[in-house]
């Protein structure tokens, strides 16, 4: 299998070539056609099966289509994954100009304040920093956010995020695609998928 054939776009395969990805992993062969078509997938992989690429490559694809600020919201349940996924975002979107700001603990507010407000089509964060933004930061909201991906949802859920991830799902719109990834598949993951998740296609490697 190639980006190509998975149906990734001519930039974006580019960037995968230029990352020095040779083919897909499995989960992307998986997945990234099913999110193409625009389903909402339950992903159930581990850290380094190449999870962040596949929900980053639909996303980017669908913000090619339609480039507005506050495109995708992605949560994460530590600072140093959020880093992480916000660095892939930039990596596969450097060619298109992609905007990126991460909201996470420990870092000072007003600095993600000013990335805010050069509208950042990525927001990737911890759920206690991107609420403390919702309720502080003027002018900014997720009214516009067409995708949500919440990466290792276990680790959200044993982290106590609930009621952050609750205050987000409360301002976040309804009309929008949700990716879920998890190590585990728990009741507790399963109750959170019913929440956010509209039909999706499971996808387990
Ligand atoms: P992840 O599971 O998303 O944390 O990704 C693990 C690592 O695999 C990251 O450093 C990615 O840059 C890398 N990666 C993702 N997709 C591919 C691929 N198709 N081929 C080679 N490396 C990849």
């Amino acid at each position: 299998p190639t980006f190509r054939g998975l149906g990734v776009c001519e930039q974006l395969a580019e960037a995968c070539d230029a990352l020095g990805w040779k083919t897909p992993t499995a989960i992307q062969v998986d997945a990234v056609p099913v999110a193409l078509k625009g389903h909402d997938i339950i992903g159930l992989a581990q850290t380094g099966s190449g999870k962040t690429a596949t929900f980053a490559l639909p996303i980017l694809q669908a913000l090619l289509d339609n480039p507005q600020p506050l495109f995708a919201c992605v949560l994460s349940p530590t600072r140093e994954l959020a880093i992480q996924i916000a660095e892939q975002f930039e990596a596969l979107g450097s060619g298109i100009g992609l905007k990126c700001a991460v909201l996470v603990g420990g870092i000072d507010m007003m600095a993600q304040s000013v990335a805010l407000a050069k509208r950042p089509h990525v927001v990737v964060g911890t759920p206690g920093r991107l609420v403390d933004h919702l309720t502080n930061t003027k002018g900014f909201s997720l009214r516009t956010i067409k995708y949500l991906v919440l990466d290792e949802a276990d680790r959200l859920l044993n982290m106590d995020f609930e009621q952050e991830i609750d205050e987000i799902l409360k301002v976040i719109p309804k009309e929008r695609r949700t990716y879920l990834f998890s190590a585990t598949m728990t009741t507790k993951v399963a109750k959170l998928q019913r929440a956010c998740l509209k039909n999706p296609v499971k996808v387990e490697v």
